[in-house]
C-alpha cells in the first residue's frame, strides 16, 4: 500500500482529514510533560502507556524516530467544553478505535500513537502488577510524547481550532523504518 492509498483508506474508514508528513519535522516540547502530571485524564502513574511509565520525553521521541513516515488522521466532533473529560473520553475511545482498524486494514509494521492513553484494558493490568496484556496494541497518546499537536496539524493543513462547539482529535501512525 502506498502513502496516497493509505490517505484514501483512511477517509474511506471515516476520517474527517489524513496525511502523511515525515517524522523529522514533528516537535517535541519536554515542558508538555507536567501537563501529564496534572492527570486531567486519570491515567497519570495508572497505565503503562501513560507518563511516567511509557518512559521519559528522550524515550519517546526517539521511539517515534525509528520510523520515517506517519499517517496523521483527523476526527471532529460536537464538543462544547474540549477540557470536559465526560464528553471527550468516549470521542477519543471511538476516534481510537477507528485509527486501530484503519491500522489492521493497512497492514503495515509501525507505531500508533492515539488521541487519549491506551484504553484497552479497564483496568490497565499496571494496577494488578501484572504485565501488559496487549504490548503489540497498546499505545500512547501525542501527549505522552509530548508532540506539538497544533504545529503538526497545521504542517499537515488541517484545522486545529476547529470553531465554537467542534473539537478535533487527531492520531498518528508512523511507519517506514528509519
Ligand atoms: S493494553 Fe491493557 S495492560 Fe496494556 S497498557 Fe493498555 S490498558 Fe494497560
Amino acid at each position: 500500500m502506498n502513502e496516497r492509498e493509505l490517505i484514501e483508506l483512511a477517509l474511506a474508514e471515516g476520517f474527517a482529514n489524513a496525511a502523511v508528513m515525515d517524522t523529522a519535522e514533528l516537535v517535541f516540547v519536554p515542558d508538555f510533560r507536567p501537563l501529564c502530571e496534572e492527570n486531567l485524564c486519570g491515567k497519570y502513574g495508572v497505565n503503562y502507556c501513560c507518563p511516567p511509565d511509557c518512559g521519559t520525553v528522550e524515550e519517546m521521541r526517539r521511539r517515534v524516530l525509528r520510523w520515517r513516515r506517519a499517517l496523521v488522521a483527523q476526527t471532529m466532533w460536537d464538543i462544547e467544553n474540549p477540557m470536559d473529560e465526560t464528553q471527550t473520553k468516549p470521542a477519543k475511545g471511538a476516534h481510537n478505535r477507528l485509527t486501530r482498524r484503519l491500522i489492521d486494514r493497512a497492514g503495515l509494521p509501525g507505531l500508533m500513537i492515539g488521541a487519549g492513553g491506551c484504553d484497552l484494558c479497564g483496568p490497565c493490568a499496571l494496577a494488578e502488577g501484572r504485565p501488559c496484556r496487549f504490548p503489540d496494541r497498546s499505545f500512547s497518546c501525542m501527549s505522552a510524547y509530548c508532540i506539538f499537536v497544533r504545529d503538526m496539524a497545521e504542517k499537515c493543513g488541517m484545522e486545529y481550532d476547529c470553531g465554537p462547539g467542534v473539537t478535533a482529535f487527531f492520531s498518528m501512525y508512523c511507519f517506514a523504518e528509519a
